[in-house]
C-alpha cells in the first residue's frame, strides 16, 4: 500500500516511477491467496477510511463492486474486498511499471566517487538504476538493506516493533443441503464470525456453486498475538490443525452452528506466518524517514500506524518529501 500510494503521488507529479516487490503477487500484507474453489484474504481483513485521497480510491472500488461494505459487530460498517482484496489492488496496480517476485538484496551509492544514481541489486536479475529511492518494506527489512552511511534512517528502522500472526485459511467443501443444516440457527448464510481463547479474529465467507449445488465455506483464522508470538516457530502444519480443531470447538459450545455435518476432512488447510504482521510501536515523528541530500526517503505503516489507511498516508508523505527538493 505505502510503495502504491508513493507511485501515485510521483506519477501525478509527472516521475517515471518503477516499484520493485519481492511478492509474487501485488499488495503485501494485503494478500490474497489464489484458489480454485476457495477465496481468502489471508492478511489484512478490513479497514476504514478518513483520508480524503485514499477514500475516493476505496469510493471508485466499491463502484467497481471490488470493494463491499460489510458491518463489523464492534466497529460498524467497515470496507472488505469484494469477495477478496486481490482485484482491488490489481486496479490500484494497473497505472504502474512493477516488477514482482523481485528480491532487493542491496541498495548502493558510491558516495566517494560522487556518484548521484542509487543502483538497486535484485537477486538473479540486473540491477536497475535510480535518481531517488521510496523504501516501502517492513522495518527490518528496510533497515537490513540501508547502507551504512545512512546512519539516521538506519535508526529509525529499528525503532518500530511488530506482533507476528500465524494465519490459518481452510476450505470446507458441502452439499447445499448439509450447508442448510450448518446453517440452520440463522436466516441466512452470514459471514461466520468468532474471537475467542487463542483465535484473535476469524471469518467464513460462504459462496455458492452454480450448477454442482455445492456451498464452499472459506474460513481465515488469526491466532491471538500472544499464541503466535509462543508458537511461531513450530510446525506450521501442526498448528494448522490445532487452530482448525480450536475454531470447531468452540463454534460448537458455543451452538452457533450445527457442526456435526462438518467432513472430517477438511477441503483445504494451510498455514501462513506473518513475521510482521501488526505494527506494536512505530517510529515517530521525531524520528528521520527522508535523507534529501541522497534522495532517499521511507514508508510504510511502521511509521504512521499499523493500518491500511496509514500505510497509504505514508507513502504519499514519503513521495512530498522527496517532490520537494
Ligand atoms: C494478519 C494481518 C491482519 C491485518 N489486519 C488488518 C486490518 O484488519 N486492517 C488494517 O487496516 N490493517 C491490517 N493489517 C495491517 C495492514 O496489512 C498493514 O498495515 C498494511 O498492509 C501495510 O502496508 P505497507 O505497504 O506498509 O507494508 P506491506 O504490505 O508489508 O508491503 C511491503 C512490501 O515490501 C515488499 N518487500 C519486502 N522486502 C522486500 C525486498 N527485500 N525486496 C522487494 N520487496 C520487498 C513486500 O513484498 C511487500 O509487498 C493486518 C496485517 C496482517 C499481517
Amino acid at each position: 500500500m505505502a510503495g502504491l500510494s508513493a507511485a501515485n503521488t510521483l506519477t501525478k507529479n509527472k516521475r517515471d516511477v518503477l516499484i520493485i516487490d519481492k511478492g509474487i503477487n501485488p499488495g503485501g500484507r494485503l494478500s490474497t491467496k489464489n484458489h480454485p474453489l476457495f477465496s481468502f484474504d489471508h492478511g489484512a481483513q478490513f479497514f476504514t477510511t478518513k483520508d480524503s485521497e485514499f477514500n475516493e480510491l476505496v469510493q471508485k472500488g466499491a463502484k467497481n463492486k471490488e470493494i463491499a461494505i460489510f458491518d463489523h459487530p464492534q466497529k460498524g460498517p467497515v470496507y472488505v474486498g469484494n469477495p477478496v482484496f486481490k482485484s482491488f489492488i490489481s486496479t490500484l496496480v494497473s497505472p504502474f511499471n512493477i516488477v514482482q517476485n523481485a528480491l532487493v538484496t542491496k541498495i548502493k551509492k558510491e558516495v566517494e566517487k560522487g556518484t548521484r544514481d542509487w543502483c538497486i541489486s535484485i537477486e538473479n536479475s540486473k540491477p536497475v538504476y535510480a535518481n531517488n529511492v521510496i523504501l516501502t518494506m517492513p522495518a527490518p527489512q528496510t533497515h537490513a538493506i540501508l547502507p551504512e552511511f545512512l546512519t539516521e534512517l538506519r535508526q529509525t528502522s529499528l525503532k518500530a516493533e511488530y506482533q507476528p500472526c500465524i494465519a490459518i485459511l481452510a476450505g470446507i467443501q458441502l452439499s447445499h443441503d448439509s450447508a442448510l443444516i450448518l446453517n440452520k440457527n440463522r436466516s441466512t448464510f452470514e459471514p461466520i464470525l468468532l474471537e475467542k481463547r487463542n483465535i484473535s479474529w476469524s471469518i467464513g465467507k460462504w459462496s455458492h456453486g452454480e450448477k454442482n449445488n455445492t456451498s464452499y465455506i472459506s474460513i481465515i483464522i488469526h491466532a491471538s498475538p500472544k499464541f503466535s508470538l509462543k508458537n511461531i516457530e513450530r510446525n506450521l502444519n501442526q498448528l494448522s490443525h490445532e487452530l482448525w480443531g480450536e475454531w470447531k470447538s468452540i463454534i460448537s459450545e458455543d451452538n452457533k452452528l450445527n457442526i456435526s455435518v462438518l467432513p472430517e476432512q477438511i477441503s483445504y488447510l494451510e498455514g501462513h506466518i506473518w513475521r510482521f504482521a501488526r505494527v506494536s510501536r512505530i517510529a515517530d515523528d521525531s524520528h528521520m524517514r527522508t535523507n534529501m541530500q541522497h534522495s532517499i526517503a521511507l514508508a510504510g505503516d511502521w511509521l504512521s500506524g499499523p493500518r491500511i489507511e496509514s500505510a497509504w498516508i505514508s507513502g504519499r508523505n514519503a513521495a512530498i518529501s522527496l517532490l520537494a527538493k
